[in-house]
């Protein structure tokens, strides 16, 4: 057992063992992997077919999911969650997760990213558990094209998932869109055109090499620089907006005429490694300290076997000090991880 203490401040709040890295950067942000599972598959992330899913007894329960989440905020400091997947919406009675970590007082914000089909039916249980942000993927409004990035016909859905979380009254909503050079340049205008006309902001995320298929290159990154440009010529000139969110992943850009919002996930072109502040918890009970990492900490072990609090914070203190200072995609070193995006949690 460690009786080491250490005293931080995060947000006012004394932190007994923050989560610093060997680079000084402080980790308050989680992502939850629930379920590797999926029901659609997108093509920059899984494979088409033969998909080997984790068993349901290697999944941490949703009671080991929340003693972790706590254990992290009450000792270290970590103010935000976002629970996502694989698509957390398969996983059975996800209200009742986010109703847990709702009362969870150290946290200020706990997120939700989803693909929307099952959107529709789980948009009430999940604001009546007390989740106010959501993120919804969609990469093209049109039905044909939506069929090919994701392998399955439910646009329909989809759009009628955004629909129900309008009208529950999420605080946050923002659509997610990955951008595909030499294929998504028309889908990019469309979008461009809802988050003006809904209201919604629109985030447009650099294609990354972690699709399960390894056929991502260099030249099909569509850069943020060059979607600004489209964006621009085709609806309006798109301006940065004034407020800066540090450690947000997202820049954002305003339409000149005051109409509709665009973020950039620039992570190819503009890697944002120095602010970085997250940590990932997979499904099986791994703690990732970077999407690009080659190494990953078991706790579900520890979990398990009912260790004390400073054991488990020892773990997590280990793989966040062995975090690299960036992903380094634009090395010659780089060397795509094994696990894609569905597996590691998005
Ligand atoms: N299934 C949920 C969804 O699609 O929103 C949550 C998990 S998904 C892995 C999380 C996010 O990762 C999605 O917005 C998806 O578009 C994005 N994503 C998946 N593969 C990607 C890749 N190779 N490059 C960039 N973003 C990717
Ligand atoms: Fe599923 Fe999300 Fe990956 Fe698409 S991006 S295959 S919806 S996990």
């Amino acid at each position: 057992m460690s009786f080491k203490i250490e005293v931080g401040n995060i947000n006012n709040q004394q932190v007994q063992r923050p989560l610093t890295d060997s680079f000084g950067r402080v980790h308050t942000n989680l992502r939850v992997s629930v379920t590797d599972r999926c029901n659609l598959r997108c093509f920059y992330c899984m494979p088409a077919e033969n998909v080997q899913f984790l068993p349901r007894k290697d999944l941490l329960s949703y009671e080991e999911i929340t003693r972790f989440v706590n254990c992290m905020a009450t000792r270290c400091g970590l103010t935000k969650v976002r629970l996502t997947g694989g698509e957390p919406l398969v996983r059975h009675g996800l209200h009742e997760l986010v109703s847990q970590l709702c009362s969870i007082s150290q946290l200020k914000e706990i997120g939700l990213t989803t693909n929307g089909i099952l959107l529709d039916q789980q948009a009430q249980p999940l604001f009546d558990a007390g989740l106010r942000r959501i993120n919804i993927s969609l990469d093209t409004l049109d039905r044909e094209k939506f069929k090919q990035y994701t392998r399955r016909d439910n646009l329909d859905k989809v759009l009628a998932g955004i629909e129900a979380a309008q009208n529950v009254g999420f605080e946050s909503i923002k659509i997610n869109a990955v951008a595909i050079q030499g294929m998504t340049e028309q889908d990019l205008v469309s979008l461009g055109q809802f988050a003006r006309e809904t209201g919604i902001e629109v985030r447009f995320i650099e294609f990354m090499p972690l699709d399960a298929d390894h056929a991502w290159e260099r030249e099909k990154v569509l850069y943020a620089e060059k979607m600004i440009e489209i964006l621009s010529k085709e609806i309006c000139q798109l301006n940065p907006c004034q407020v800066v969110h540090k450690n947000a992943p997202a820049v954002s850009y305003q339409f000149a005429d005051g109409r509709g919002k665009i973020g950039f996930i620039s992570s190819v072109s503009r890697p944002f490694c120095a602010q970085c502040n997250r940590f990932r918890l997979t499904a099986e009970g791994k703690i990732r300290n970077c999407l690009f990492s080659q190494d990953e900490t078991d706790v579900m072990e520890l979990l398990r076997s009912g260790v004390e609090d400073d054991v488990l914070i020892d773990r997590v203190m280990q793989s966040i000090a062995a975090k690299k200072e960036g992903h380094e995609i634009n090395s010659a070193k780089f060397l795509q991880p094994d696990r894609p995006m569905y597996s590691i949690g998005g």
